[in-house]
């Protein structure tokens, strides 16, 4: 990942992509305490278009201000960067990682002379898991390991250390031949994904989780305007895991993972196994969305292009 051309956005310069380094005793490398993005771009005929940028920094500042740190650049100056390190980069689609992180200006935890970081990388990363993936649905196990609870990190922070917790998960899941784990709440009902939202399809009508111990996903929304456009209701509240395993459809979504069906959880069998048609509903519409082939919502599009 360090060894390749290009440019990374590093503190308002941007840098050599193998050039774009920091020092071992940089402060958020040790404690986790950093903020960051998961943001992509998609080809649409105004060229590679960024997907709802404006919220993405929205949320990166928001995430900042849960952990009080303070961003050095304004919202302006990283959604300019964000979109110039697509094009520096020649993309035309990209997945894009902006950062924040503490320095290496002074170690342990009282540290106060730190200095705040900021970095944008892009690359190209067409997608998170296969075609077939995307037709047929994974496979998921419930986690071992209970999603953050509200009072123990700052669940609506993508803080860097809050995803220890979606790695031990993810890597037990993978371990135990599954794609993707579920997480639940430390009450025992579903929360989400290791880097997804969740929602079910339950006699036409669609349920998910309350945020309240999860990451207010950017793609979660996306879904609930296309719902609402399709004339779902979709319902927030809590959901148990066996009401998974009895749902008619299952889906995740995320930025990375972006609208993906699940076809069986802890062994069980979900709906007729692969994609459901409410979930393919909204899957094509996420995806001509992204890609700018529908009318609505134009202002969710950036073009990176001058
Ligand atoms: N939950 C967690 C824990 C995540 O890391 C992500 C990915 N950012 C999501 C949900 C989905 O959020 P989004 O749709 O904004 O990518």
């Amino acid at each position: 990942m360090a060894d390749r051309d290009g440019v990374i956005w590093f503190d308002g310069e941007m840098v050599p992509w193998r050039e774009a380094k920091t020092h071992v005793l940089t402060h958020t490398l040790h404690y986790g305490l950093g903020v960051f993005e998961g943001v992509r771009a998609y080809p649409t005929d105004k060229g590679a278009s960024i997907f709802r940028l404006k919220e993405h920094t929205d949320r990166l500042f928001q995430s900042a201000h849960i952990l009080r740190m303070a961003i050095p650049f304004d919202k302006e100056t990283l959604n300019e960067a964000q979109r110039s390190v697509v094009r520096e980069n020649n993309l035309d689609q990209a997945y894009l990682r902006p950062m924040c992180f503490y320095g290496s200006e002074g170690m342990g935890l009282r540290a106060d002379n730190l200095k705040v970081h900021c970095i944008v990388a892009a690359w190209e990363w067409p997608s998170y898991m296969t075609p077939e993936a995307k037709e047929l649905g994974i496979k998921i196990r419930t986690s071992s390991y209970t999603r953050h609870h509200v009072n123990i990190t700052m669940c609506k922070a993508k803080a860097n250390g809050n995803y220890i917790n979606s790695m031990l998960a993810l890597r037990e899941a993978l371990d135990s031949g599954c794609e993707e784990a579920l997480l639940l709440d430390n009450e025992g009902y579903v929360a989400e994904g290791s880097g997804e939202n969740i929602f079910i399809v339950k006699n036409g009508i669609i349920h998910t989780p309350e945020l309240t111990s999860c990451l207010s996903g950017i793609t979660r929304d996306t879904i609930f305007h296309l719902a609402d456009e399709f004339g779902y209701t979709i319902r927030e509240r809590r959901i148990t895991r066996d009401e998974v395993y009895v749902a008619d459809e299952a889906f995740f979504t995320g930025t990375a993972a972006e609208v993906l069906p699940i076809r069986e959880h802890d062994g069980r069998v979900i709906g007729s196994g692969r994609r459901g048609p409410i979930t393919e509903q909204l899957q094509a519409a996420y995806f001509a969305q992204v890609t700018g082939k529908r009318s609505q919502n134009p202002e969710w599009l950036t073009p990176v292009a001058d």
